[in-house]
């Protein structure tokens, strides 16, 4: 399994409690390197082209809302197999049905703030990295 890279976001939820650094060791402590990172305010704009994908859903408009709320901290994950191990860590989208010890079950506050988002196929991962970061900010 080759070395791959993960686009990851702790989101408003978990900012605002003080936990990015309890996240943080989570992904550490399963092997996820963080080769880029940085904290930023998600303008709307940049909210709705992220989750573009979702554009048709019900939740679309209260997720973009969720998102801009407060402070994100965004970041590249490396490792073998670094998308499939990293959704392992984060748990199930709703932190009801997240296995124990995940991210989700142990942090997150409810369906909509579930504290993490990670990319869900290396395409995808691939165009999502690329959405904050530059090829110089990523130090491997
Ligand atoms: P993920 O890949 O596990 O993050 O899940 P999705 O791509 O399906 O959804 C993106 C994000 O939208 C989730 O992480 C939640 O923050 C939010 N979300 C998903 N489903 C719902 C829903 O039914 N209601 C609300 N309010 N938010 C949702």
């Amino acid at each position: 399994m080759a070395v791959e890279q993960t686009l990851s976001i702790i989101k408003p939820d978990a900012t605002r409690r003080n936990i990015t650094g309890a996240i943080n060791a989570r992904l550490e402590e399963a092997g996820l390197r963080i080769v880029a990172q940085k904290r930023i305010r998600l303008g709307r704009d940049q909210a709705e082209a992220f989750y573009d994908v979702h554009k048709e859903r019900p939740f679309y408009d209260s997720l973009c809302e969720f998102m801009t709320s407060g402070p994100v901290v965004v970041q590249v994950l490396e490792a073998e197999n670094a998308v499939a191990l990293n959704r392992e860590v984060m748990g199930a989208t709703n932190p009801a049905d997240a296995a124990p010890g995940t991210i989700r079950a142990d942090l997150a506050e409810s369906l909509e703030a579930n504290s993490v988002h990670g990319s869900d196929s290396p395409d995808n991962a691939a165009r999502e990295v690329a959405f904050f970061f530059s090829d110089e900010e990523i130090v491997g």
